[in-house]
């Protein structure tokens, strides 16, 4: 099993910690010492020791940090884990809600006069360190960058990944490292900059079409670079992990040990370009002391990476009708049993895993799947452990977002589906989701249009009838990658222009506390619109649809929808068949069949 149903912390590791942790504080000066859930590579997942945030405290969350100060130690997390913090830390340990509470306000409540806040520069990003030292000017605080007061108390910590780094083929990247490097290194050129020191490992990934084992459910290669304008590239990992990709890379692309990154930054000559949303502080830090000019920009790679080449759509399309056909025997089998009563969440997340391990083509799951049922549907970021497992009952709604990590593509899949029968609340909620979820999938626009325009077409049936849900429609998704991938979204807060061959989710939801949770998701593509008769001569866009797994038309209240809206279910149904009817066979099909009749 990739997943794992163990409860990763628990509270009664903390206090002993921080006392530990103070003292050291003390010893040094400090009043503060800052400890993020981030590594080096600001990822959302991080390799085990790393997680400094959660030995400290037991706070496993996938984003926050601890403001450890004498007579309080604030965990900062978002909305996301206001419950799970609670289960997670010791009393010892104060819950601040963020980013409602920023850190620099909160210092300056918490420090005492003069006080001197301790960071570890190559954890924090220069914009993060950047807003506090805004936030802290003229107060009489001192920022001041220590070594990492955590890893020397941290002492059965455990070893760094030592997997080596594999050759991502031709064939599903479709783009060879040596066209990428060329081209991104004349735009460098083109923009005046010498060189882009590239500090984020997916960045890397795509760059060097190359992939890791060094984080779970990421296939990153954790790794820093340096992009020259002449597209030759240095690669700073740990020795020994890239020894078998030496011949992949050729000689454009130098192996160095990660401990030789710092000298090369102070080795550099002319503008350099780094990320400051991504890139440590450390690495401004080092470029500053050696008199590198340093160039304020994004990464160079997140832009071309986002923008799929047919190659990488066709892999995400294969991908994705391999693990459709997995999911379809995965239904079908819940369909079957679930009426019967005792499956609980944890055997329903072992079978679905067991489907796409058939397809002996799984490498990993895009991340640990989420199944709720009842009113566990209705905490967005579920994950069952033994503690937490519940079982399966008549008239319960079951949430189920899953996904696989395939060499061809990353899958990120929602489907609810009804226990029994359902009563005419959940119809109607489930409707609304769905309307949601079909209006952005029919939906054309003109080139420019960003996700902040479109987020609220998935809500305007919630919307109306005085609903919505508090997550973004839908994110980024890599190829054999993070399955959260910048820099596009669909949310109010995105203005990244959507562009052809950009691939999101499409999520919407609903959320009520303590009752239940729906959401439904495909994944989509951005295309060129298709010609439409009597359109003006303006360029659109439009989505094509990834994802062929049939809606649980129980759910369903015709009632509620338009024509053209069932009209799209009939189509998308028939489709669903004609894809995945040939890849399955029995009691799988005849479910198929059935599920994807006509409304
Ligand atoms: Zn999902
Ligand atoms: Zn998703």
């Amino acid at each position: 099993m990739f997943q794992s149903f163990v409860a990763e912390s628990s509270p009664d590791q903390g206090p002993a910690r921080l006392a530990r942790l103070r003292q050291v504080m003390t010893a040094g000066g400090l009043d503060c010492w800052l400890v993020p859930r981030a590594d080096m590579h600001q990822g959302e997942y991080v390799a085990p020791c790393d997680a400094r945030l959660a030995w400290l405290s037991g706070f496993t969350g996938s984003a926050g940090f601890c403001a450890v100060l004498a007579q309080v130690a604030g965990v900062f997390i978002d909305g996301r884990y206001r419950v799970q913090v609670k289960e997670q830390v010791a009393e010892v340990f104060t819950p601040v809600h963020w980013p409602e509470i920023k850190l620099g306000d909160w210092l300056i409540e918490q420090l005492p006069a003069g006080g001197v806040v301790g960071y570890d520069p190559w954890l924090h990003t220069i914009d993060e360190i950047g807003t506090l030292t805004t936030q802290l000017a003229g107060k009489g605080f001192t920022l001041r960058p220590t070594a990492n007061l955590i890893d020397p108390l941290w002492t059965d910590r455990p070893a760094p990944p030592s997997a080596p780094f594999v050759a991502y083929p031709l064939e599903n990247a479709g783009e060879s490292h040596e066209d990428k490097c060329a081209r991104l290194g004349a735009d460098l050129a083109k923009a005046g900059h010498k060189a882009a020191i590239i500090t984020l490992p997916d960045s890397v990934a795509w760059l060097l079409n190359i992939r890791g084992h060094d984080i779970e459910k990421n296939p990153v290669p954790q790794s820093f670079a340096i992009l020259h304008d002449d597209g030759r590239v240095d690669l700073f990992a740990r020795p020994g992990k890239t020894d078998a990709i030496a011949a992949h890379l050729g000689a454009q692309v130098r192996c160095l040990p990660d401990t030789g990154f710092a000298a090369a930054i102070a080795g550099l000559t002319g503008s350099v370009r780094v990320d400051p949303k991504s890139a440590p502080q450390a690495v401004a830090d080092l470029a500053q002391a050696a008199g590198v000019e340093i160039a304020k920009a994004g990464d160079p790679c997140i832009l071309p990476k986002a923008r799929k080449n047919s190659t990488e759509i066709a892999g995400m399309r294969e991908a994705h009708l391999r693990d459709g056909a997995a999911v379809v025997r995965f239904l079908a089998w819940l369909d079957a049993g679930a009426p019967k009563g005792g499956l609980t969440e944890i055997d329903v997340v072992t079978a679905l895993e067991g489907f796409r391990r058939e397809t002996n083509a799984l490498l990993d799951i895009s991340f640990d799947t989420i199944c709720g049922t009842g009113p566990h549907g209705a905490i967005m970021h579920y994950r069952v452990t033994e503690g937490s497992n519940r079982g399966l009952a008549p008239g319960d709604l079951v949430v189920v977002d899953s996904g696989g990590q395939y060499l061809d593509g990353t899958t990120d899949i929602t489907r609810t589906i009804i226990v029994g029968t359902p009563d005419a609340e959940q119809r109607a909620c489930y409707t609304r989701v769905l309307q949601g979820m079909i209006a952005i999938s029919r939906v054309r626009f003109p080139k420019g249009v960003a996700g902040c325009h479109l987020d609220a077409l998935a809500r305007y049936p919630l919307w109306l009838a005085g609903q919505d849900f508090d997550h973004g429609t839908g994110h980024g998704v890599g190829v054999y990658l993070c399955v959260h991938e910048g820099p596009q979204r669909l949310s109010r807060l995105s203005d990244v222009a959507l562009e052809a061959g950009m691939i999101l989710s499409n999520e919407p939801g609903y959320y009520r506390e303590g009752a239940f949770g729906i959401r439904i998701e495909n994944l989509i593509v951005t295309i060129a619109a298709p010609s439409l008769p009597g359109a003006d001569a303006r360029a659109m866009l439009a989505f094509e649809n990834l994802t062929w797994v049939p809606l649980d038309r129980r759910l369903i209240d015709t009632g509620l929808l338009s024509q053209g809206e069932r009209d799209w279910i009939d189509r998308y149904h028939a489709d669903t068949l004609r894809h995945i009817g040939p890849r399955v066979d029995g009691a799988a099909l005849d479910w198929l069949k059935a599920a994807c009749a006509p409304l």
